[in-house]
């Protein structure tokens, strides 16, 4: 099983919005399983193709009951408000209260092709709508109220992400939640 380093805030392809995958072949397969060993041994509840350098639109997620692939999401409706303790693998041990929409429905396909529907809220809907973002290249600094991006960007400015190891009390949060 092999893992890819996952991308760290700073890296501009974490800004980039990532491109439909055309044919779901072999080798998307091949890269949602990557996706999925490096989402476990991050240890991370979703992941983007984005945070191992991947331009495509694709994420992998596992909300507690096993490994889920969904090929070029779209979020076709979202309702209400939910505010939760939010962490991002890319952001390592860093997790704010952010609200947003909580009933969430997302479409997509499977690695066989076929049409997913997915009408969810909490925290599923939150994975949901954190790695739709990645894919069209926000991260979660972005959607900081201006009070607590200061202080974020402060925290990022003054250490040096790129040679921290995965903090896991930001991860845990988010697990445990
Ligand atoms: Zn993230």
């Amino acid at each position: 099983m092999s893992t890819l380093p996952i991308r760290i805030y700073g890296d501009p392809v974490l800004n980039e919005v990532t491109t439909e995958i055309e044919n779901i072949d072999g080798r998307i397969a091949q890269l949602a399983e990557t996706m999925i060993t490096t989402m476990y041994e991050a240890p991370g509840v979703g992941l983007a193709a984005n945070q191992i350098g991947v331009q495509k639109r694709l994420f992998v997620y596992d909300k507690g009951d096993g490994p889920v692939v969904v090929v070029n999401p779209t979020i076709l409706e979202s309702d209400g408000e939910w505010t939760y303790q939010e962490g991002c693998l890319s952001v390592p041990g860093l997790s704010w209260e952010i609200t947003r929409p909580n009933a969430i429905h997302l479409v997509g396909f499977d690695l066989d092709g076929n049409e997913i529907s997915v009408e969810t809220d909490e925290f599923e809907g939150r994975i949901f709508q954190h790695e739709m973002d990645h894919l069209n290249g926000v991260l979660l600094i972005e959607r900081l109220d201006a009070d607590q991006r200061k202080k974020a960007k402060k925290i990022l400015r003054t250490r040096d992400l790129q040679l921290a190891p995965h903090d896991p009390d930001g991860l845990r949060q988010l697990l445990e939640d």
